[in-house]
């Protein structure tokens, strides 16, 4: 299916991390470019359009947070960023300027593969979905909420928010089977393409991103289960 070598950007500083992650990547078929900076890191992103983008938080120049927030607001890219273990706010803020998904160090590089092919798989779904006529390109209407899935934007009462294609995705899924609660590992099997569970906090982050952007009352918390669309028809 692939007919083209896919690009990946590994940005870290710590060079027998990023010669690992490039080995393994390398490995797996994918054509692997290493910068050790922030700059050098926003740069060549914007030179080479790599079609992923693995970011480790702590780099010299500035840290990946920015190299992340600018990245974004350019052409914006599936980023999985690497953050020290335990560092909650790294995290937390790493989702909001737009990483797609996290990896706490130390991880395993089978790991690190899967997640990027699974980073892939979503950015090429939505692609399919943007460029093909197909039956999932409909609006979706649901009391005040209207999701355009063509151009992939969405509005309460009249006001468009301006979601990260992780959070568009999201909201797709929670908006096809509303009012039902949908557990967490669920949608992040679905939404993110990974079957581990270990990394439900991923999903509380971006539900948190659409509530801050859609409204607290959109989204409800089925504590120890899941979220549920609480929107009228
Ligand atoms: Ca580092």
């Amino acid at each position: 299916m692939e007919t083209t070598e896919r690009r990946v950007l590994v940005v870290e500083d710590e060079r027998a991390i990023a010669d690992a992650v490039a080995a393994r990547l390398r490995a797996e078929g994918f054509l692997v470019q290493v910068v050790g900076d922030g700059p050098s890191a926003v740069e060549t992103a914007r030179n080479t359009h790599p079609d992923v983008i693995v970011l480790d938080v702590m780099l010299p120049g500035f840290d990946g947070l920015e190299v992340c927030r600018r990245i974004q607001a350019e052409r914006p890219v599936p980023i999985l960023m690497l953050t020290a273990r335990g560092d909650e706010t790294d995290l937390l803020v790493g989702l909001a300027v737009g990483a797609d998904d996290y990896m706490a160090k130390p991880f395993s590089m089978r790991e690190l593969a899967a997640r990027v092919h699974a980073l892939l798989r979503r950015a090429d779904k939505a692609a399919t979905v943007t460029t093909a006529p197909r039956p999932d390109t409909t609006t979706i209407r649901l009391g005040d909420l209207e999701i355009n899935q063509a151009e992939r934007r969405v509005l309460r009462g009249g006001v468009e928010a301006h979601l990260t294609p992780t959070e568009f995705d999201l909201l797709v899924h929670l908006a096809g089977r509303p009012r039902t609660v949908l557990p967490r590992e669920r949608l992040l099997a679905e939404v993110w393409g990974w079957a581990d569970a270990s990394g439900t906090r991923t999903v509380d982050s971006h539900i948190k991103g659409l509530r801050r952007k859609l409204g607290a009352d959109l989204i409800r918390t089925v504590h120890g289960v899941g979220y549920a669309l609480e929107v009228d028809r």
